[in-house]
């Protein structure tokens, strides 16, 4: 882990922003009051929330096994004598869900049920295109490599980690390896899924299939909140959340109505306020519906113009998605958001 680190610092040195998923050495981190008893933890570009309640905390993702340790302290310094009772992931992606083993001593650990098979030891589902391409079940060098070199930045990993995963440096990286920080889940729900602790309720809602397949929305009546990470606002999101998707292979996976059920499940729910696991800003449901017309627009653009026997060439020229043309990345992933749902559509029709 540490070339990996000191590569990226290096990186950070020279490039102006955005590595995917890749942090700085040393990211800023701070701890903000949202509403009421709810606040969010940064560790630069990634977020998580916590509600305090007179039992204890219910906290969101760890994020990682850096992160979560200067967290617990100043929980415990802010908050003494409220241990941390619930860990909830997002989702099981390693730069989300690592570091939780030191809340174990006191917390139960909650996720979609998916997040089992994620970590049952067979190949994982992961963000950024990064896919079993030869189907050995362990992650291969160039399984980073290629979704890393062919959108640099965006899809993919930083260099160096697939050195840092490889912890027994034998070439191929296993799940477990992988998943090494990642503190199993020991409660896990399908459809919803409710949380009381201290007189005070969180909602748990799978959206459905998007960017991973084990996301959990977390809701906070109270404070009329919520928390998503990476379908609401990826990693490539910073100041403006109304910005194009990554885009990675042909959309992480999961079929384009799956993306599209996701945002009107998350519009559906009951908030005024949405943390996001990327970005600083807060978004609210008027977000969630204008990117769920966005990746609406964007399917039946590419839809019609396939219908008409148009080459993937084609359809990167003439699908303009105008509309958009102010959102964040838009230059930079207008073709990329063509390809991926031409990709889609031809693989989940
Ligand atoms: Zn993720």
């Amino acid at each position: 882990m540490q070339h990996w680190c000191l590569a990226l610092a290096a990186l950070a040195a020279t490039a102006p922003l955005t590595t995917g998923f890749a942090q700085p050495r040393t990211p800023p981190r701070e701890i903000t009051q949202v509403k009421g008893d709810l606040y969010r933890a940064r560790n630069g570009n990634w977020y998580t929330v916590f509600l305090v309640t007179p039992a204890g905390i219910v906290l969101g993702d760890p994020i990682n096994e850096t992160f979560a340790p200067w967290l617990k302290g100043e929980l415990d310094s802010r908050f003494p004598g409220r241990p941390v009772r619930y860990v909830v992931y997002s989702h099981s992606h390693f730069d989300h869900a690592a570091g939780g083993a030191v809340f174990a001593d006191t917390a139960t650990f909650v996720a979609h049920e998916n997040m089992l098979r994620n970590m049952d030891g067979r190949y994982p589902q992961m963000p950024g295109d990064m896919i079993d391409r030869n189907d050995n079940g362990v992650i291969d060098r160039d399984e980073i490599d290629i979704p890393t070199n062919t959108r640099p930045g965006v899809c993919g990993m930083g260099p160096g980690f697939f050195d840092g995963i490889d912890r027994n440096s034998d070439g191929v990286a296993t799940p477990q390896e992988l998943q090494q920080h990642i503190v199993k889940p020991t409660i896990v729900y399908s459809d919803r899924m409710r949380l009381e602790l201290g007189g005070q309720v969180v909602e748990l809602v799978h959206p459905g299939l998007n960017h991973s397949n084990d996301a959990t929305v977390m809701v906070f009546p109270g404070e009329r909140a919520a928390f998503a990470t990476e379908f609401i606002a990826d990693a490539l999101v910073a100041g403006n959340a109304r910005s194009l998707p990554s885009a990675c292979g042909p959309f992480d996976g999961s079929p384009l109505a799956e993306w599209i059920k996701s945002y009107r499940t998350v519009e559906d729910l009951d908030f005024d306020l949405m943390v996001t696991g990327h970005g600083p800003n807060f978004v609210d449901r008027a977000l969630v519906r204008e990117t769920r017309e966005f990746f609406e627009h964007l399917r039946t653009e590419v839809a019609a113009g396939m219908a008409a026997g148009q080459t993937l060439e084609q359809l990167k020229a003439s699908v303009q998605l105008e509309r958009y043309k102010d959102w964040a990345n838009y230059e930079r992933l207008r073709a990329d958001n063509v390809e991926a749902a031409y990709r889609n559509l031809l693989t989940y029709r």
